[in-house]
C-alpha cells in the first residue's frame, strides 16, 4: 500500500482519538492519527489529570485544617504553591507515557505531527502531504468558550487550557461559571488558601444536578469561606475587577473563566468533506458515530455528546469499529455517568433526578445520616437517590458524598443490566462502606414493598399456612 494511503485516518490524538486509533490498529488495518500539538489531549495535558492532582493537594490541607473534629490538634497547613504545582505536573508526567506517540506506535499506529485540514471526501492534508483515507474518524475535541463579556479582551484571564502554568496562588480569585470545572476549581483554590468568589447564573450551582445535591454542595463550599453567586452574570470586566448584572463590584487578583467548552472545528476543512455541522456548532453525527459523509465518523467532545473522558473512550472505541469492521454499534441511549469530584462528591448515572420527578419515577432517598461509615468519618453531609421504574428497576442514581464516584460503579451496572431494587438488597455488601448508602436505599424499596396491603396479606397468609404446617408435623410427631 503507497505511503500516503490509510485504511483509517484519526484526526486528534486525545482520549477519543488514542481509543480510536489503537482499536482500529488493533483490527489489523493501517492507522494514521494526526495530532498538530501533544497526544493525549485535554483529559491528560489540561483536564482531569491536573484538576484532581491538584484538588487532592487542597484534600491535603483540608485534612489538617478540620483535624480537631477527630481530637488531633494541628497547626494550620503551610501551602507551597510552587510544590503544589511540582505535584500537579509531576502527575500528567507520569501518566503521559501511557498516550505517548511511541506508545502509539508500539499498537501499531503511525503518528503524524501537524495540523489537518481535509481537502476532500476521502483525503487530508498534513503540511504538504494528502493522504487518502478509506475511512476518518474526527475526534478534535473542544476549547474553552470565553464569553462575550464588556472589557473581557483586555483582560488577563485564566482557562482551564492556562490555569496550570500559575506560579502564584492568586490571593483573591473570581471564577466565572459555576458548572463542574468552576466548582471543583473554586474549592481546590479555596482549600490551598485563595479567597474565592464563584459565580453561576443559573439558579443553583452545577445546575445539571437535582436541587437538593446542588445545595448540599453549596453549603459546603460557603462553610468553607467561598463565596457563591447564583442567578448573577458578569457584565463587565477590568483587570482586577468585575460587575454583575446585580450591581455587585467583585475585586479579584485573577480570574478563571470556566463557562464551558466549544467544539475544536474551524480550519479543519469539514466542509471540503461534506461534514456538517448541527445547530450548536457540532459534528453532526447519527446514533452510529456516523457523520454526513458516510466515510467519516466523529467521537468526543466535538459530537455534543456529554464532554467526559469516560464518554471519549468508548465512543472513540464504537467509531472506530464501526469504521474499521462495517459495524453497526450504537451509541448508549442509558444516561452517561457523571461526577464533580469536589467533597462531596456528587455522582449520577442514567435518569436524572429532575426528568425523574417530570415524569412521575418514583425516587428512593437516604440521607447519609444512616450511612454507619459516614457517621465514623463526620462526612454525613450526603445522600443516596435511587430512581425507579414501576417494575422498580432501578434507572437512575445520584449520590453525594464522599466516593460517591466509586460508589456510583455499582449502580452504573444496575442501570446497564435493568437490576431491580430486590436484586441490589440481595446482595450482601460489606460493613461499613459508603456503599452502604445505595445497599440501604434498596433494602428500604424492598421493605416498603413487603409492607403494601396486597404483599402484606400474602406473607401473613404464608406465616399462617406455614404455622400450621409446622403444628401438625409436631403433632403427627407426637
Ligand atoms: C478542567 C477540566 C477537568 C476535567 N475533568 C474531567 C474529569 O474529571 N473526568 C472526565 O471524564 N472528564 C473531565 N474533563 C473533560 C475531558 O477532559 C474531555 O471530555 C476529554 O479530554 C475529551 O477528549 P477528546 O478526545 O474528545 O478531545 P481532546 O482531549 O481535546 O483531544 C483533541 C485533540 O485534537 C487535537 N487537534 C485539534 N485540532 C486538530 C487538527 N486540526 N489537527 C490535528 N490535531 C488536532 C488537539 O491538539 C487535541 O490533542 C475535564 C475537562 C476540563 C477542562
Amino acid at each position: 500500500m503507497p505511503e500516503n494511503r490509510a485504511d483509517v485516518v484519526v484526526v486528534g490524538g486525545g482520549t477519543a482519538g488514542i481509543v480510536a486509533a489503537k482499536t482500529a490498529a488493533g483490527f489489523g488495518v493501517r492507522v494514521v492519527l494526526i495530532e498538530r500539538e501533544r497526544t493525549g489531549g485535554d483529559c491528560l495535558w489540561t483536564g482531569c489529570v491536573p484538576s484532581k492532582a491538584l484538588l487532592a493537594a487542597a484534600s491535603a490541607a483540608q485534612t489538617v485544617r478540620s483535624a480537631s473534629r477527630f481530637g488531633i490538634v494541628t497547626q494550620p497547613p503551610i501551602v507551597d504553591f510552587a510544590r503544589v504545582m511540582q505535584h500537579v505536573h509531576g502527575s500528567i508526567a507520569e501518566i503521559a507515557p501511557i498516550d505517548s506517540p511511541e506508545a502509539l506506535t508500539e499498537a501499531g499506529v503511525d503518528v503524524i505531527s501537524g495540523d489537518a485540514v481535509f481537502t476532500g471526501a476521502n483525503t487530508v492534508k498534513v503540511g504538504t502531504r494528502i493522504l487518502h483515507f478509506g475511512q476518518a474518524i474526527v475526534t478534535t475535541g473542544a476549547h474553552p468558550t470565553v464569553p462575550a463579556i464588556d472589557g473581557i479582551d483586555n483582560v488577563d484571564y485564566l482557562t482551564s487550557d492556562t490555569l496550570w502554568d500559575l506560579k502564584d496562588l492568586p490571593q483573591r480569585l473570581l471564577i466565572v461559571g459555576a458548572g463542574t470545572v468552576g466548582c471543583e476549581m473554586a474549592q481546590a483554590f479555596s482549600r490551598l488558601g485563595s479567597d474565592v468568589t464563584l459565580v453561576g447564573r443559573s439558579a443553583t450551582i452545577l445546575p445539571r444536578e437535582h436541587p437538593e445535591a446542588s445545595s448540599i454542595l453549596t453549603q459546603a463550599l460557603t462553610d468553607e469561606g467561598v463565596r457563591v453567586l447564583t442567578c448573577t452574570t458578569v457584565v463587565r470586566i477590568a483587570d482586577g475587577s468585575a460587575v454583575t448584572d446585580t450591581g455587585v463590584e467583585i475585586p479579584f487578583d485573577r480570574v478563571l473563566i470556566a463557562t464551558g467548552r466549544t467544539p475544536r472545528t474551524a480550519s479543519l476543512g469539514l466542509d471540503a468533506a461534506g461534514v456538517k455541522l448541527n445547530d450548536n456548532g457540532f459534528v453532526q453525527v447519527d446514533e452510529h458515530l456516523r457523520t454526513t459523509n458516510p466515510r467519516i465518523w466523529a467521537a468526543g467532545d466535538l459530537t455534543g455528546h456529554p464532554q467526559f473522558t469516560h464518554t471519549a473512550g468508548v465512543h472513540g472505541s464504537l467509531a472506530a469499529s464501526n469504521a474499521a469492521l462495517g459495524l453497526n454499534r450504537k451509541v448508549s441511549t442509558t444516561g452517561t455517568p457523571r461526577v464533580t469530584f469536589t467533597d462531596p462528591e456528587i455522582a449520577s448515572a442514567g435518569i436524572d433526578v429532575r426528568t425523574a420527578r417530570s415524569r412521575g419515577l418514583r425516587l428512593q432517598i437516604l440521607d447519609h445520616h444512616h450511612v454507619d461509615r459516614a457517621v465514623t468519618e463526620k462526612a454525613t453531609n450526603g445522600s443516596t437517590t435511587l430512581v425507579l421504574d414501576a417494575k422498580r428497576r432501578i434507572v437512575g442514581a445520584c449520590v453525594v458524598g464522599p466516593r460517591a464516584g466509586e460508589t456510583i460503579g455499582e449502580l452504573i451496572i444496575a442501570i446497564e443490566q435493568g437490576l431491580r431494587t430486590r436484586d441490589l438488597a440481595g446482595a450482601t455488601h460489606p460493613y461499613p462502606t459508603y456503599n452502604d448508602g445505595p445497599w440501604n436505599a434498596a433494602i428500604a424499596d424492598v421493605k416498603a414493598q413487603l409492607g403494601s396491603p396486597v404483599i402484606s396479606r400474602a406473607t401473613t397468609a404464608l406465616a399462617k399456612v406455614r404455622g400450621t404446617w409446622i403444628r401438625r408435623a409436631r403433632d403427627t410427631q407426637r
